[in-house]
């Protein structure tokens, strides 16, 4: 069972309008559930089986805004700027994220080489410019039809965004060659910690039911108020 605030769809704030109820689905038993509006940093949970069906955040669209063009300015920075640094006998190399994919390809690993440049370059750059379009897009309703898109987009380059998994690869092999060489942390690899809390704070801030609520459907065809289950 969730938290005190959050209660059953069918017991729970005043009786609102048809206009102003949403019809949800329960994303683990199907149930359709009409869902009125909620009152902040309250949750719904669904009638039946009790799984967590939305949460309001209050301004989402604001500090998802705020934080994508936070997480932009991140990620052009950890990008250009060196990550690691290697000093031996007097001599000092670094290298930077995009030169570390390069040099990987070089040495003949070239799928790890595409996957480090997918995973810690590309998806979440894509993650953050799809929300920024739509967050921009949305913000003055009724939004274009091609938001609903970008929303899928997002969905899908956020499973792959994984720049926690590629610092916990670079940690791991510092020190093994902390051994050989001196190892110079770059500035780079701060800016991606940080990153990582800022697309995770991005991730929570954002509420995917006030985007699809605001978006332009063709007439005849529709959501009919259907907002996806994993709001
Ligand atoms: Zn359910």
């Amino acid at each position: 069972m969730m938290a005190s605030d959050s209660l059953p769809v069918a017991a729970q704030v005043p009786a609102a309008s048809a206009a102003e109820e949403t019809l949800l689905a329960c994303p683990d038993c199907d149930l359709l559930q009409r869902l009125p509006p909620l009152p902040p940093h309250h949750a719904a949970s669904c009638a039946r089986c009790q799984a967590p069906l939305c949460r309001h955040k209050p301004d989402s669209l604001e500090r998802t805004l705020a934080l994508a063009l936070a997480a932009a300015i991140l990620l052009l920075i950890a990008n250009v700027v060196p990550m690691l640094g290697l000093s031996v006998a007097g001599r000092e190399a670094f290298t930077t994220v995009l030169g570390g994919v390069v040099e990987m390809w070089r040495e003949g690993s070239q799928v790890v080489a595409m996957l480090v440049l997918f995973a810690a370059v590309i998806a979440p750059a894509l993650e953050i410019v799809c929300l920024l379009l739509v967050v921009l897009a949305v913000r003055h309703p009724p939004a274009p039809h091609w938001v609903a898109t970008l929303l899928h987009g997002y969905e899908f380059v956020r499973e792959w965004s994984m720049i926690e998994i590629m610092l916990l690869g670079v940690l791991v092999a510092l020190i093994k060659i902390a051994e050989l060489a001196t190892v110079i942390p770059g500035l780079a690899l701060f800016v991606l910690g940080s990153l990582v809390f800022l697309l995770a704070a991005m991730a929570a801030a954002f509420d995917p039911r006030v985007a699809w609520q605001r978006i332009e459907w063709a007439a005849g065809r529709g959501p009919d108020g259907i907002a996806g289950g994993r709001g």
